[in-house]
């Protein structure tokens, strides 16, 4: 199975991408994580995006891309599979990571999308807070990831819906029914999987924005 995590920060991407990968014995690739060890390491790349992450803005469209590559080689290594945690999270990063997937014949099967309120997630994040020490958990730096998160993540959803791999579900229940809905989503869709190759599943609109999904 190869499966994007899309939703707002603090709905349970990582936890619930975790479950999927282990469930499916796929690689998990995290990107926040990928970007955090960076930092920690003080390499090249993680200067270039420790301001991005401390202030909550997105770090730019290339390095995310250059991390998606290696990521599918990666990927590809250990049997095909996959989980991404964190991308896409623009729609130019969904059209490109779609173009540079497909041509590695690794395109997603499907497109698990998490909901919750504002609300809701500035309970929790605020209560990871207490627990790790992200830089970005503060109050106003979550409102900020937020704000994001409606204005350019958000749309992306649709895009996923139209090419037939969406699997929404309510995040807002406890961690453990949240799963068994997603896994029993999953089970249902991955013959379907195993058996249309990727490169002959619905191909996707990569030409313009939101005003032509209508159109594809
Ligand atoms: P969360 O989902 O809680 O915001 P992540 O660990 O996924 O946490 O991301 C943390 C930060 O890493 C983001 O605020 C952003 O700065 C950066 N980041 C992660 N993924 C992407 C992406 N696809 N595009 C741009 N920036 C990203």
């Amino acid at each position: 199975m190869r499966i994007l995590m899309i939703g707002p920060p603090g709905a349970g991407k990582g936890t619930q991408g975790a479950l999927i990968a282990a469930h499916f014995g796929v690689r998990r690739i995290v990107v926040g994580d990928l970007l955090r060890d960076h930092v920690a390491r003080g390499t090249d790349l993680g200067r270039a995006v420790r301001g991005h992450l401390g202030r909550g803005e997105l770090v730019p469209d290339e390095i995310i891309l250059d991390i998606v590559r290696q990521a599918l080689t990666a990927a590809r290594a250990s049997g095909g599979g996959y989980v991404f945690d964190g991308v896409p999270r623009t729609m130019t990063q969904a059209r490109a990571a779609y173009k540079i997937a497909v041509e590695r014949g690794m395109s997603a099967d499907v497109a698990v999308h998490l909901r919750a309120d504002d609300n809701e997630l500035i309970r929790r994040l605020l209560a990871r807070a207490a627990l790790e020490h992200r830089t970005d958990d503060t109050a106003a730096v979550i409102r900020h990831r937020l704000e994001l998160y409606h204005q350019v993540t958000q749309p992306i959803v649709a895009w996923y819906a139209q090419r037939g791999i969406l699997v929404s579900v309510d995040a807002m229940r406890p961690a453990g029914e949240v799963s068994r809905e997603i896994l029993a989503e999953l089970e249902l869709m991955r013959p379907l999987a195993d058996r249309i190759p990727a490169r002959m599943g619905r191909p996707a609109d990569t030409t313009g924005l939101g005003v032509q999904f209508g159109q594809a």
